[in-house]
This record gives structure tokens, sequence and C-alpha cells, in this order.
């Protein structure tokens, strides 16, 4: 069971030569500025995308072929936003200022619908501090319906989770639109970690941008076609981002090659921080820059989990630097080659999960 607080090591010699490394590169102000155009180049695209698709929906109600192409580009906006602008800033990688990196972070609220508050606290903190460690990561805290940790007690029916998991991550993002961040301004903490009720500015945050998601989401849309079919399109947007964004991130952490920790194996203050993210993280299909560009670098969550503070448009050539030093100290660093691989090792996972623990005769027949 989680205790109520963890402490890592922080200061290994692991993380303070690949930080040295990493500062040497990101030094060079060319390299900086780089990748920062790119970062707000992406921003512009995703922001754009999203625009333009719902403008055109609005003002032109345009035929058949044409309504469908812009609802992927708003799908497309969507996701983009969501791995390449609310996470990068949400991290405080897009500006210097704090403020700065809440205003562009808020696009969570009023575009994607749910809190940038509370996901400050279930992914910045809950997340990237505790990866994997069962009570603490809420990513991995998916019970009654999932076992996704070999900590987590067994149930006879995660035996078949590999099979109904897929239609439960169409719904994780209904679900953090709707009640998610609410119950969890309720309970007061994520995983382990505490969440403060907004107040002042977050709070007027929390509430305008719920306004502007159902305004742009329901309510104009609402004017101009019949509220079942804003409905159902929303539902069946919002079920693919979801099932999109759920699996990227589970591609990174629950997987065959990814350690997993409960609370009482890290022990208080003992467990390196910086080889415990590289342990509980895998990368994937590092090579294609497609989809490096489309997941926001989702695909190096090493050395995200290592920078998140520096933006993703800068992981391909971190990536070189966090491997050399982790063959230095002797640390895995696990990446899979292309995306059915790892779709199969995340596959092979939950088969694992379900099965382990389950009583003989259970397990027998
Ligand atoms: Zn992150």
């Amino acid at each position: 069971m989680a205790s109520a607080k963890l402490t890592f090591e922080s200061g290994g010699t692991f993380l303070r030569d690949t930080r040295k490394d990493a500062e040497a590169y990101l030094a060079q102000s060319r390299v900086r500025a780089r990748g920062r155009v790119r970062l707000y180049a992406k921003a512009l695209v995703s922001l754009g995308m999203m625009a333009a698709g719902w403008s055109v929906l609005i003002f032109a109600q345009p035929g058949f072929v044409v309504a469908g192409l812009c609802l992927l580009a708003l799908l497309a906006g969507v996701l983009l936003t969501a791995f390449c602008v609310q996470h990068d800033a949400n991290h405080g990688a897009y500006f210097r200022r704090r403020n700065l990196n809440h205003l562009v972070g808020w696009s969570a609220d009023a575009l994607l619908g749910y809190s940038s508050y509370a996901w400050r606290v279930k992914h910045n903190v809950a997340h990237h501090t505790y990866t994997n460690i069962d009570g603490h990561d809420d990513d991995i805290t998916q019970m009654p319906f999932a076992r996704l940790s070999p900590s987590q007690s067994p149930r006879g029916w995660y035996r078949y989770q590999h099979l109904y998991i897929w239609p439960l991550y169409l719904l994780m993002g209904l679900r953090w639109q709707t009640v998610g961040d609410i119950a969890a301004f309720a309970r007061g903490k994520i995983g382990e970690s505490v969440l403060r009720f907004p107040r002042g500015l977050n709070l007027a945050g929390v509430v305008l941008g719920k306004a502007i998601f159902v305004t742009w989401v329901f309510l104009i849309p609402a004017l101009v076609y019949p509220w079942w079919l804003v409905l159902g399109t929303y539902l069946v947007l919002a079920m693919v981002a979801s099932l999109v964004m759920a699996t990227t991130f589970q591609l990174a952490h629950c997987v065959e090659e990814a350690s997993f920790a409960s609370a009482d194996s890290v022990g208080h203050g003992t467990t390196d921080w910086a080889v415990h993210e590289v342990q509980t993280t895998v990368n994937f299909c590092p090579r294609n820059s497609v989809l490096t560009w489309m997941l926001g670098g989702l695909n190096y969550q090493i050395e995200h989990h290592l920078f998140p503070r520096v933006p993703h448009t800068h992981y391909p050539e971190l990536s070189a630097i966090v491997r050399r030093n982790c063959e230095r100290h002797g640390i895995r660093y696990s990446t899979q080659p292309t995306l059915g691989r790892a779709l199969r090792s995340h596959y092979r996972h939950l088969r694992a999960m379900g099965r382990l623990g389950i009583p003989l005769e259970i397990e027998v027949g």
C-alpha cells in the first residue's frame, strides 16, 4: 500500500553527468533558438488546424466530403494541441515565465476540456515524480478496471484486460472532460499527491475554461446543426482522441521492458530518481520523424522524463546524450524500434498482468 511521502536520491552521478552534457548542447544559442522556433511553429499549426476545421464547419456548413476533412483537421489539431502545446507548456517548456506557460497550458481547459491546474498535479507531480509506483502514479492506477502493475491485487476479470482495455481507453478522455478533474478536486489528491481546491485565478481558469469548452463544442455548433449530430460528433472525436492519447502514454510505461515499483521497494531517499525514471520508461519508433513530430516527442519519453522543461523539439538530439550516459553508468536504456512492436509489448504486458496472481484453481479451469 502507498505510504504518505516518498523521497528519492536526486543527486546521483548519472543525472549529474547527463545534465552536464545536455546543458553543453543547449548552451549553443542557435540550437536553443531552433528548438523554440520549431515549438512555436507547431503551436501555430496545432491551433490553426483546430480553428480552420471548426470555422469552416460552423460558418460554411460544407457538404459531406469537406465536412469529413474539417473533422479530420479538428481531430488532428486537438491531438497536436494535447501533445505539442499544453503538455510542453504545463511542464514550463514554452517560456521562462511561469504565468506565460500556464496561459498556454490553459489551452487544455479551453480547447481540450480538462483542467490544466489538475493536470499539473496528475501529470507533472504524480506521474513524473513517482513513475510506475503503485498508489502514487495515477496513470497506472486503473483499479478495479485493470491491473497495470505487479504489486496491484489480482481480480478474475483482469485476465481479459488485454481485450477490454481498448474500449476503456476510448472513455478515459470523456471521464476527464466531465467528472474526472471535478472528482479529483473533491478528493483533494491525485495518487498520493495533494491537489488543493483551486482559488482565485486558478478557479477562474477552471470555470472559464469549462465555459469556453462547452460553448465551442456544444452551444455554437447546436445553433447550426441538430443537437444529436453535435453530440454524436463530439463523442466520436473525443473517444478517438482519448484512445490515441491513452495508448501513446501507455506505450512508454506499461510495457514488458519497463520496471514497476511499490512504495516499499523504492524506500525513502535511497533510490536514484533519474535511474528509476529511465528504467520505468521505454522509447519507441525513434527513427520515425513524422511520428516524433505528431506525438510531440512522446515517443522519446526517457528524455522527456529526465528533461521535462526542455522543449520536446530537442529530444532526438538529447537521446544520443542520454543513451551514451546510460552506457557509461551501466543503466538499461530501452527502445522499441517500431510502433507495432511497442503495441505488442503493451498487449503482452496487459495479458501478463491479467494472469499473474490469479489463484491456481481459476487459472487451471
Ligand atoms: Zn510529461
